[in-house]
C-alpha cells in the first residue's frame, strides 16, 4: 500500500510549479475510505506558495474527508530522482496535526526502502489548543 502511495507521489510531483526553488515536491494523503489525494508544491512570485503536503490535505478537506491514514511524500531537485527522503516543512507539520490523530504515519522511501513516522516523531511537544 506504502509503496503504490510512493508511486502515486512521485508521479504528481512532475506537476509541481516550481520556477523559483526548481524543487519538486509530491504527496498522496490516504483517507480512512480508502481514498487517496495528491498534492505538488506550487510556489508563488509572492510568498503565498503552498506545499505538496498542504495541497493534498486542502483537496481531501474541501471534499468532505476528515479521516486520515497516512501521507506519503517524496522531492527532488527537478530533473533529478527522489531517492532520499524528504522531510515536510515546519509548517506542514503544524497544519497536517489539526486533522490527525497519533496512529497517522508520514510515509517516506530512503534508497528503496519505506521508512515510517508518527506525528510525535516529527512533532513532539507541538501547541495545542
Ligand atoms: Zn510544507
Amino acid at each position: 500500500m506504502y509503496k503504490e502511495d510512493i508511486e502515486q507521489a512521485k508521479k504528481v510531483r512532475l506537476n509541481a510549479y516550481s520556477p523559483y526553488s526548481n524543487f519538486q515536491v509530491g504527496a498522496c494523503l490516504r483517507c480512512k475510505d480508502g481514498s487517496t489525494y495528491l498534492g505538488c508544491n506550487i510556489e508563488n512570485h509572492g510568498i503565498q506558495g503552498i506545499c505538496a503536503e498542504r495541497c493534498a490535505f486542502s483537496k481531501a478537506l474541501s471534499d468532505g474527508k476528515r479521516e486520515f491514514v497516512s501521507i506519503a511524500i517524496v522531492g527532488a531537485s527537478k530533473g533529478e530522482e527522489p531517492i532520499t527522503k524528504c522531510m515536510p516543512c515546519g509548517y506542514c507539520r503544524q497544519f497536517i496535526s489539526e486533522f490527525v490523530d497519533e496512529n497517522f504515519e508520514f510515509v517516506f522511501e530512503d534508497n528503496g526502502n519505506i521508512i515510517t513516522y508518527k506525528l510525535d516523531d516529527l512533532l513532539p511537544n507541538r501547541f495545542e489548543l
